[in-house]
């Protein structure tokens, strides 16, 4: 169920996939756990993180193969002519391939299911050039766009809509994540910026506490054409929201991003967590916590269609999948 500004719609990644990617995540290279009732940071036993490093590799392994910036780059092009409704998740699904087939079938080419060069050629400007084929920045359109946006909000730094065109929005994730990255942030994605983006993106060195007891909804990850920063909690309005670790907040108010009434706590190891459209904040700036502090209830301000918590984790500003 999509609460904040979204449309529920389905992702072609299989089951499994989903499973093997969320289970990857949780089990990646745990270090320190903030969640604990006393606010306290705990090491976990090295035995356990050499565990968990074997699992998450065997597990990692199957869902980073299975998405692709080149698929997310089809289906983009594919949902342009009306071929794909689904979620932009860069998975080569059963839904993704039916449009192949459809869009290959309505242009008289050889139904196969596969974007071969013949049917990304009749994709026409949608289905070129290839990503890393010239260097991309503001004004750009293609193929190529639509998987560098595909990749920015992989890594955390979503730019709304992921539809082939690089404007101001992209523009600006483009420059933010390069200056993460610790690259010039000049616009230009070329060789040095792909590559950074190819690699895996970035985890959650820390696991927090849940913020509220309620089960989780919509979840971290691409969702329709766009990216969804966090996790969802529906709960009624008026539930109080707890800290999700130890920490000191850093912004409680209005926030101008759709976010609403707004907590931010910012915690160590560059992390930062974000508690969306509350209906009341119990804290002011420069207020220190820990785990399970209240910071304010549950609501439904700013772009949002309905009673829940919104919760972000960010990796030094890149939104990353919250663990706990
Ligand atoms: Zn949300």
């Amino acid at each position: 169920m999509a609460l904040d500004a979204g449309l529920a719609v389905a992702l072609d990644a299989g089951l499994a996939v989903a499973l093997d990617a969320a289970l990857a995540a949780r089990l990646s290279a745990p270090v320190w756990r903030i969640g604990a009732p006393s606010g306290e940071f705990r090491r976990i036993p090295r035995i356990r993180c050499i565990a968990f490093a074997i699992v998450a590799t065997a597990l990692a392994a199957p869902a980073a193969r299975a998405q692709s910036a080149d698929v997310a780059a089809l289906q983009v092009a594919l949902r342009a002519h009306g071929l794909y409704a689904a979620t932009i998740d860069g998975v080569n699904g059963p839904l993704t391939s039916a449009g192949v087939r459809r869009f290959q079938a309505r242009r008289g080419l050889a139904v196969d299911g596969v974007a071969g060069p013949a049917t990304r050629r009749a994709l026409g400007r949608r289905g070129r050039p290839r990503l890393g084929t010239r260097v991309l920045s503001a004004g750009a359109s293609g193929w190529d766009v639509a998987g560098l946006q595909f990749l920015l909000e992989r890594h955390g730094f979503p730019s709304g809509p992921v539809d082939g065109s690089l404007g101001p929005r992209t523009d600006g994730a483009l420059r933010r994540f390069q200056s993460w990255a610790g690259l010039a942030a000049d616009g230009l994605a070329g060789p040095a910026t792909l590559s950074r983006l190819r690699g895996p993106p970035p985890t959650s060195p820390l696991i927090f506490a849940l913020p509220v007891s309620a089960p989780v909804g919509d979840g971290f990850g691409p969702r329709g054409n766009s990216f969804h920063g966090g996790v969802d909690f529906p709960v009624a309005a008026g539930t109080r929201i707890a800290a999700a670790g130890r920490g000191c907040v850093s912004f409680a108010g209005w926030s101008s991003g759709g976010f609403g009434k707004l907590v931010v706590i910012e915690h160590r190891l560059g992390m930062t967590s974000w508690y969306g459209h509350l209906s009341a904040i119990a804290v002011h700036r420069a207020t220190c916590v820990v785990a399970g502090t209240p910071i304010g209830r549950a609501g439904s301000t700013g772009r949002s269609t309905g009673p829940h918590l919104h919760f972000e984790t960010r990796l030094r500003g890149a939104a990353v999948a919250p663990r706990f």
